[in-house]
């Protein structure tokens, strides 16, 4: 398993993203596949900074963990997921896909009121590495708008649909006052049929992090692109084995927690 896998579920016709890699490559005078590397792969910063996770602090101090879910509001998963995190009085980063909190403002209002940390992750989810500017600005304006209505607080958040991006992307991010931000910690949790091997390789990702100095900023879905409603179970039951097993020896962050790291 790589851990470098890109998100969930990438629907889109391999050759018109080559073609599209290609053609966005030679504009920027990279090769195919350093284009490929710079747009899809977590740990670049050729098509500009984004935030993954800083290092921990002194050895003296908890070392740092920060959940975050992709893909959601999801009215099926979510609350479930929202009640773990209140019983260990946990606050979590969420990437809500803006037409999915449309219709779940309920849903978008509790977490907000919960202390989550609300962020975006696009109105419907395209891959933006190949997304026009315009359709990129528009992406990602109607879900600020739309988030920021709900729950009348700033979005300051955004994580691009499987990592992809160019350099447009984050510049527009940015004018839009949104930080990017990517994550050091990934498995295929929307696939899994249990959560004990996603919570087992989160694991051995959170210590070789924690062995390189670093704190985690973990990704698993409450939800899925493809529908409102998908089944998240194995991933909600692995995001309560992790924090059992972490509760005791980290601290878990949100997000904002990190801003002045970057
Ligand atoms: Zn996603």
């Amino acid at each position: 398993m790589r851990d470098n896998e890109q998100e969930s579920q990438v629907v889109i016709d391999p050759i018109q993203i080559a073609e599209t890699a290609e053609s966005i490559a030679a504009l920027a005078g990279l090769s195919a596949g350093a284009f490929a590397y710079a747009a899809m792969w977590p740990a670049s910063n050729l098509f500009g900074p984004a935030l993954r996770a800083p290092r921990n602090p002194p050895a003296s101090a908890l070392p740092q963990l920060a959940l975050t879910f992709d893909d959601g509001p999801n009215p099926a998963w979510t609350p479930q997921l929202l009640d773990i995190l209140a019983r260990h009085e946990i606050r979590a980063t969420f990437f809500l896909i803006g037409q999915f909190a449309a219709i779940q403002s309920k849903l978008v209002q509790r977490m907000h009121t919960a202390g989550h940390l609300i962020a975006n992750h696009t109105w419907t989810h395209p891959n933006l590495a190949i997304t026009s500017a315009a359709r990129t600005r528009e992406e990602l304006s109607s879900t600020t708008e739309e988030i920021q209505q709900i729950i009348g607080a700033p979005i300051r958040y955004f994580r691009p649909p499987y990592g992809g991006r160019r350099p447009s992307t984050l510049q527009i991010a940015r004018e839009l006052g949104l930080e990017p931000v990517l994550w050091n910690a990934i498995t295929p949790d929307w696939s899994a049929k249990s959560p004990e091997p996603v919570a087992a390789r989160m694991q051995k990702i959170i210590t070789r992090n924690q062995t390189r100095g670093y704190a985690t900023n973990l990704v698993l879905h409450d939800g899925g692109q493809a529908s409102p409603t998908e089944n998240r179970s194995a991933s909600i039951a692995a995001a309560a084995q992790l924090i059992e097993h972490y509760k005791p020896t980290h601290r878990f962050v949100t997000l904002d927690e990190w801003q002045s790291t970057l």
